[in-house]
This record gives C-alpha cells, sequence and structure tokens, in this order.
C-alpha cells in the first residue's frame, strides 16, 4: 500500500500556550480518572507480578548452543554488519578442520536498540532477542554481554515476525 502524507497548516493565529495546557491538563485528569476506576489495569504488584510479554517481544539476548556446549555461532560475520547500533564485536577463529567459531563474541545490551535485525539476519540461529527485560545494572560495563554469559540466558527467544500473520494473532 504506498504510503500517504498529511500536510498539516501551520496556524495563522498566535495560539495561546494556556489554553494548550489545561487541554493537555484535561486529558491526563481523564486518564487519571479512568484509571482510578478500572485499577486492575493500570496498576499491578511488581515484582511479585508481572505482565505476560508478547512472543514478538524483543530484549536480552541468547546465543543457541549445542549439545555439547559449544556456541551454535559460526563467526560469518552477519549480525555485526546488520548491526545498526553497532553493539556487537565478534572475533572470529577457525580450528584444524575449517570449522569457523567465535573466540569474542559481545553484546552491549546498553546500546542495543532491540530491532532483532541480528536474530534475523543469523544463517544457523544462533543469536536471538529474547523475551527479557529484567537486566539493569549499575555500570555500563555490566551491559557488555560476553559469549558465556549469552550462553547461559535462559528465558524464551523471541518469535520472528510472521509475513503471514503480522498482528502476531
Ligand atoms: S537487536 Fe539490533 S541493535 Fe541489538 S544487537 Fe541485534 S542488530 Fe544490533
Ligand atoms: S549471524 Fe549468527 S553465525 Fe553469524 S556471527 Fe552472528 S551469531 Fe554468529
Amino acid at each position: 500500500m504506498p504510503a500517504t502524507v498529511k500536510v498539516m497548516k501551520r496556524p495563522v493565529r498566535q495560539s495561546s500556550y494556556i489554553r494548550a495546557t489545561l487541554k493537555g491538563m484535561a486529558l491526563t485528569f481523564r486518564h487519571m480518572v479512568k484509571a482510578a476506576g478500572d485499577r486492575s489495569e493500570a496498576t499491578i504488584q511488581y515484582p511479585e507480578v508481572k505482565k505476560q510479554l508478547s512472543p514478538r517481544w524483543r530484549g536480552t539476548h541468547v546465543m543457541e548452543t549445542h549439545d555439547d556446549g559449544r556456541p551454535k555461532c559460526v563467526a560469518c560475520g552477519l549480525c555485526p554488519t546488520i548491526c545498526p547500533a553497532n553493539c556487537i564485536k565478534l572475533v572470529p577463529g577457525e580450528d584444524d578442520q575449517g570449522n569457523r567459531y567465535p573466540i569474542v563474541y559481545e553484546i552491549d545490551e546498553f546500546r542495543c536498540i532491540f530491532c532483532g535485525m541480528c536474530q534475523e539476519v543469523c544463517p544457523v540461529e544462533a543469536i536471538h532477542v529474547g523475551n527479557h527485560y529484567e537486566n539493569a545494572e549499575y555500570t555500563r560495563n555490566n551491559f557488555v554481554y560476553d559469549l558465556n554469559r549469552l550462553m547461559k540466558q535462559e528465558h524464551p527467544v523471541t518469535m520472528l515476525w510472521d509475513p503471514a500473520d503480522p498482528a502476531g494473532e
């Protein structure tokens, strides 16, 4: 479907900021009253109670492993190339049989914008964004997940977008 562009007219009169502020506050107040009337929707007792995430919610990464504990990554270099935030560090290696593997694989979860392109592009389904958001840290360095840390993540991985089911229903 072609994109449509809506052209907004600039106001010709000087607008009153007081009126705009009051309108905004009235809207906030209406939502406040609405939320108070339906507490089950507005408030949950986090962290004891958590809302279920969409299966397509994108959060902390997971590196899949083989049965023998090796990472599934074959160090092809696609994910650091496609990453728009430039937050994946890969140093590739190769064993005697010519099998490639990551010597260093790191993701800076602080810089990541959770676009999911690393998951989409991975030819061996090794790296995934995951259904997880509780990854707060006290220092920036702690947001850099190395290979071992990525392999230890146990939360479910994010479902990829399916063109046959665009709304994910
Ligand atoms: S989710 Fe996007 S920004 Fe984050 S590491 Fe993957 S490709 Fe980069
Ligand atoms: S795209 Fe997959 S196989 Fe390639 S470097 Fe990234 S994680 Fe490894």
